[in-house]
């Protein structure tokens, strides 16, 4: 560790959006809102419940409102909504979303397949919808997508992830987060570009957001805790991707991210065998298995609830 080992890392449940977006089987909204309903009772606090796009780009998402309608207001849980531009914004407030979550790619061409826009046309889009949601008291924070490699482009230069991430933060978001969207990056990649982004934008917290397409989740979810960062998002069972992303398959999963910090004393505030519990049930309802390795292996010790 560089730094102290924190007490401390808040996970942000992604797998109801970025999980179930790229999976081929579209789950009811009844399911979805059990699976949201699951997280909440083990513990979790933030869950990405939806994304407001274009349900003909993304028909996984169609029944953004009804989720949101269906799903019970409690004080400290949010309910966050993916926007990308501010007609997604109207209607993720509408809908009663507790915080608007907006993402700018770092490079041209994947924003452009990902968003219809050039990576500063959707810098400008983020700073309207910042401004917009900070007027309606909903907080607002922004991801710098594709910031360790990009499908189209390859190899994204760490400087204009750190130019794109000092864009975006003139909005003042009140969280920025790091993604590595299609699943390439290393553990000194994180370090570099979470280090980088530290010195130039002191006192901005911080989120890193890994996919496992390449084995690499785990790993780099480490490396973000030893550069300092302590908001990390997973999805229950490793469910996930991103329909535009070619092979982007899999966020790190929930259980076995809270396994590996539970272990080495690291309080998230979730409960490890309720988290196993879903990511089994979540077999059942998609039919298939799911990449996580704690729904296979279970805990250890057995029953051990690591809070
Ligand atoms: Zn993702």
């Amino acid at each position: 560790m560089t730094g102290p080992t924190p007490e401390f890392v808040e996970l942000i449940e992604v797998g109801p959006r970025d999980g179930l977006q790229n999976e081929p089987t579209v789950l009811p909204t009844a399911t979805k809102v059990e699976f949201i309903r699951r997280a909440i009772a083990a513990g979790v606090r933030r869950v990405e419940v939806a994304s407001f796009v274009n349900p003909r780009r993304v028909p996984q998402m169609a029944d953004a409102e009804a989720v949101l309608a269906a799903l019970p207001r409690q004080p400290g849980v949010h309910y966050v909504g993916l926007v990308l531009n501010e007609k997604g914004l109207e209607r993720a407030l509408a809908a009663g979303c507790t915080e608007i979550g907006m993402a700018v790619v770092a490079s041209d061409t994947f924003n452009q397949r990902n968003q219809g826009a050039t990576t500063a046309e959707s810098i400008a889009h983020w700073g309207q919808i910042a401004r917009r949601a900070q007027a309606a008291g909903v907080r607002a924070q922004v991801t710098v997508s594709a910031a360790f490699g990009c499908p189209f482009e390859g190899e994204v230069p760490v400087e204009r992830v750190v130019e794109v991430a000092e864009r975006v933060a003139e909005a003042h978001p009140f969280e920025l987060a790091i993604a590595d969207t299609i699943g390439v990056g290393v553990p000194s990649q994180v370090s570099e570009i979470v280090g980088r982004v530290r010195e130039r934008l002191p006192g901005l917290p911080l989120r890193c957001h890994f996919h496992n397409t390449r084995n690499t989740g785990l790993a780099n979810a480490y490396a973000a805790i030893e550069a300092g960062v302590t908001r990390l998002d997973a999805s229950i069972g490793g469910v996930g991707g991103c329909p535009f992303a070619p092979a982007a398959t899999g966020n790190i999963p929930t259980e076995d991210l809270v396994y590996l910090l539970g272990r080495m004393g690291i309080a998230t505030g979730t409960d490890l065998e309720a988290l196993i519990d879903t990511g089994r049930w979540l077999e059942g309802e998609l039919g298939r298995t799911v990449p996580g390795a704690l729904v296979k292996a279970g805990s250890f010790p057995r029953a051990s609830a690591i809070a």
